[in-house]
């Protein structure tokens, strides 16, 4: 069993975008700028967003963080997305998520110019994801594409079995692996809750990508002997040994899992940094672009 180690990677791919914005920085071009906008002080979206703009201070991109009380309304939220709409000086930007209830989450990544999407959430670049075309693809699948390319493991003919259909996961990995290309032409299943025999369906996957958000959901006796196991659950669970009184795991019984496994994704150190390292990437891309 080999751990695809999304620290080690993400620090290469952090490097290479690193080296990227020095020539911008030489030929005198702009730096990046990615914005991040944070509704309330939810703990995990709180963090979330720390990391990434540690993550562009580690790359040498701009950044600017814009953060509003949960009392702020649905049309002042569009007004913020409207001026970094119109800002030159800003090349990407993301909307964490989730937003309050009394904000509808659809309006505000509707309201987004897909051409600064750097989360890839817009239907735009949905759309054009599942049609092939040049788009922003969500950081998350983009991460678990580059971890099966960069550790060369042949996906070509194989069996890829995704489990959780979400828009930002599940659904957009499944699309991912089923497209030609250098990571992909597998064939697919797209489980979710209704799935019936979903043991079954996973112990058949040479692939097996868990986007479920249960802990410890994928257990030894639904994965093949020598499958590939991707992980990309964040549960926080009880750990009476942790100073925190708790613990990050996956959607993997990892323990008990990873000796069957050809592959697998630690958690955390695995998905989860890829994931803030690809939003460095889009937003390079977006940059670029401009
Ligand atoms: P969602 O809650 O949006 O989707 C979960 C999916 O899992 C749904 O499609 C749901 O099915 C399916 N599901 C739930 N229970 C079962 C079950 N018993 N059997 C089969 N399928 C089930 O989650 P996300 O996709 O947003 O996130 C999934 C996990 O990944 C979470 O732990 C989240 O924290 C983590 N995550 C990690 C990221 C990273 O960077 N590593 C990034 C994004 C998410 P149905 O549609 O039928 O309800």
């Amino acid at each position: 069993m080999q751990l695809l180690d999304g620290r080690y990677l993400s620090k290469i791919i952090k490097g290479e975008i690193a080296e990227e914005v020095n020539i911008l920085r030489q030929n005198g071009r702009k730096i990046p700028n990615l914005a991040a906008v944070l509704i309330g002080d939810n703990p995990a979206s709180s963090a979330y967003v720390k990391s990434k703009i540690k993550s562009c201070e580690e790359v040498g991109f701009e950044s600017t963080m814009i953060k509003r009380d949960t009392s702020i309304s649905e049309a002042e939220l569009l007004e913020i997305v409207d001026k970094l709409n119109k800002d030159d000086d800003i090349d990407g930007f993301i909307v964490q998520l989730p937003l309050p209830p009394h904000i509808d989450e659809l309006k505000i990544t509707m309201a987004i110019n897909p051409d600064k999407d750097v989360d890839g959430f817009h239907p735009l670049n949905f759309g054009k994801l599942a049609q092939g075309l040049p788009c922003f693809i969500p950081a998350t699948p983009l991460g678990i594409l580059l971890m099966l390319e960069r550790y060369n493991i042949p996906t070509a003919g194989k069996k890829c079995v995704v489990v959780g259909r979400s828009n930002i996961v599940g659904t957009p990995m499944s699309i991912l692996m089923s497209r030609k290309g250098k990571v992909g032409d597998c064939t697919v299943t797209l489980t979710h809750s209704r799935t019936n025999n979903i043991e079954k369906e996973c112990l058949e996957a040479d692939i097996l990508i868990a986007a479920i958000g249960k802990p410890h959901f994928i257990k030894e006796n639904m994965v093949k002997d020598g499958a590939v196991v991707i992980d990309v659950g964040i549960n926080r669970i009880e750990d009476a040994l942790s100073p925190k009184g708790s613990k990050i795991v996956g959607d993997v019984d990892f323990d008990n899992v990873a000796p069957k496994c050809s592959y697998i994704t630690p958690v955390p150190g695995g998905v989860g940094l890829m994931t803030v390292t690809c939003l460095m990437l889009n937003t390079l891309k977006a940059a670029k672009e401009k």
